[in-house]
Order: structure tokens, then C-alpha cells, then sequence
């Protein structure tokens, strides 16, 4: 990534805006190890920081180290997930813990080949933590990074679907040259658009760089004709499939699922299907077929 040669104005801005109002969370601290912010990370990829934090705590009190995770079983994690949502990542995080011992000894690697080589680890994660855990310069790119650049430098109300190669590119050529500047830049960005920048309600009067927001200046259009990314979540697969998982986490002997009174709302179809796509993503076994008896 070839560096930059002179701030942008907005980018100070926001690193002087995060020395004052960064929130104080755990995996910010400098005692928090590599290791913990890989965690962090991966229970951030689709989940609240206010829903992650309790369980983060939890989690790491009782797996402070990648070794200690590997020791335990994949149900654990996944029980100890709880309702973080997209449990896969518990399967993962496990599945990465366990790597992390048989391939760099219980260690987090720094380099990004490394990162990316680890189960769960896509290059949005393998950045945030170089740069988090180890004060690399390089470009991390969330969805929150994504709507403050594109509002203040490209005028756009909501990032592209998918991250383009432009806008990659753009993103590259603001990261400060030196690299504690570019971790915090890459921290503000993202704590900016949590906070302040938010997608569908952005707080331009309180926000620090609002008299240089090429959007802003512009008048905010497009905004309301944006198409919204969230889905209906009642009834749909992802919240059937969250309420088998909650079921079996609470029960420490296998149960009969489609046996359950508290399911039978559910269409016996999609309890079956979502049932089977649990039993394949490997996140419930089939302790007795013949009784239909499932676990985690
Ligand atoms: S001025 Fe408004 S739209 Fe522009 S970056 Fe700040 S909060 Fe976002």
C-alpha cells in the first residue's frame, strides 16, 4: 500500500475526534493480547458492540488464551456464544483456536498471509487485527468505515453492496503514512460511523467533520430511495434456526426437536430444513437418529 503524503484535513479531524470520544471498550485497552481482539473481531462481524461486550468479557475470563479454547469442545464455544446470533463464528472461532496451536503455538500470527490462512479470518478481520493487536498500517474497511468515506470524500447516502476496487483504492490512499496515526484513523472512521454516521439517521450537527462532508454539502440527497439491507427477521429461517439453537444450548442431554412443544408454531418443512442445514454447517449432531435425538 504506497503511502500518503499529507493528511487530509477530515482525517485529522477524526483522529483528533477519536482521542477525545472513543468509547472505553475492553479490546481498546492496552493490556488486551492478540488474542483478544480476534475475538473481539469476530463477535463484532455481525453483532452490537453492547450485545458483544458481556459475552467478550465472559468468553475471555474463561478462554483467555487461544490454548485454552482448543481444550475445550466446539460445543462449549457454541453454548458459550449464546445469542450473539450467526453461530457459525463460534464454530470457527474454535476451529481457529485450535490452528492457532497447531501451527503457530498458541500465538496470533501479525502478518496477513498468516491471518488470512486461519478458519473465520477474511481480510476485513486480518486487518483489524494487524492493526488493533499490533499497530500496522493498513486499510480496515468496515461497513461503518465504508458509509464515513462515502459520505464525506464521495457524496454517496450508502456504500455500494460490495466493496468496489475505486473505492478500495480510495480508502488506501487516505490511511496516514505513520502507523499509530493509521490505527487511530481507522478506529475513528469506524467508531465515527457507529456512533455519529449511522445509516439511516446520521447526527450531522454533532458530527466533526460535517463543514467538509462532500454529502452534507450537498444537501444529504438519496438517502429515503436507498434500498434498505435489513431483513424481516419473525419467522424467517435465520430466526428458526436461532430458536433450535437456544433450545439445545439450554439442555445438556440430547432432545427430540421436532418434538418440542415450544416449536410447534414452526411449519414442520422449515423446522426440518433448518434443522438438516444446522446438522450441516456442523453446529448440532445427531446424537440418536432412529429417535431423533439432536445435541450440540
Ligand atoms: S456530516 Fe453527516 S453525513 Fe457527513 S460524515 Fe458527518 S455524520 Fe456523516
Amino acid at each position: 500500500m504506497p503511502p500518503v503524503t499529507a493528511l487530509d484535513p477530515r482525517v485529522a479531524s477524526v483522529i483528533d475526534w477519536f482521542a477525545r470520544e472513543a468509547r472505553d471498550l475492553p479490546w481498546r485497552r492496552d493490556d488486551c493480547s492478540a488474542w483478544g481482539v480476534l475475538v473481539s473481531e469476530v463477535m463484532l462481524q455481525q453483532t452490537p458492540v453492547a450485545r458483544v461486550e458481556p459475552v467478550w468479557r465472559e468468553w475471555m475470563a474463561r478462554w483467555p488464551t487461544p490454548a485454552d479454547l482448543a481444550r475445550a469442545s466446539q460445543a462449549d464455544a457454541v453454548r458459550a456464544w449464546g445469542r450473539l446470533g450467526y453461530p457459525r463464528r463460534a464454530k470457527r472461532l474454535w476451529e481457529c483456536a485450535v490452528t492457532l496451536v497447531e501451527r503457530h503455538g498458541g500465538d496470533v500470527p501479525r502478518t496477513e498471509d498468516a491471518l488470512l490462512a486461519l478458519p473465520g479470518i477474511g481480510a476485513y478481520t486480518a486487518a483489524a487485527i494487524r492493526a488493533f493487536a499490533y499497530g500496522e498500517r493498513d486499510v480496515v474497511l468496515d461497513t461503518n468505515v465504508r458509509r464515513v468515506i462515502g459520505r464525506a470524500w464521495r457524496s454517496q447516502p450508502l456504500p455500494p453492496a460490495h466493496l468496489t476496487r475505486s473505492e478500495r483504492s480510495h480508502a488506501e490512499s487516505l490511511v496516514p503514512a505513520d502507523a499509530v496515526a493509521s490505527v487511530a484513523w481507522n478506529a475513528g472512521a469506524m467508531e465515527l460511523g457507529a456512533l455519529v454516521c449511522t445509516a439511516r439517521s446520521p447526527r450531522c450537527a454533532d458530527c466533526v467533520i460535517a463543514s467538509d462532508c462532500a454529502w452534507l454539502a450537498a444537501g444529504s440527497p438519496g438517502l429515503e430511495a436507498a434500498p434498505r439491507r435489513t431483513q424481516a427477521w419473525h419467522g424467517t429461517d435465520r430466526q428458526v434456526r436461532g430458536r433450535i439453537m437456544a433450545l439445545l444450548r439450554a439442555s445438556h442431554a440430547p432432545l427430540n426437536i421436532t418434538g418440542q412443544a415450544s416449536l410447534e408454531d414452526i411449519e414442520p418443512g422449515q423446522l426440518d430444513s433448518c434443522l438438516a442445514s444446522l446438522v450441516s454447517d456442523g453446529l448440532v449432531t445427531v446424537a440418536d437418529e432412529e429417535r431423533g435425538l439432536y445435541s450440540l
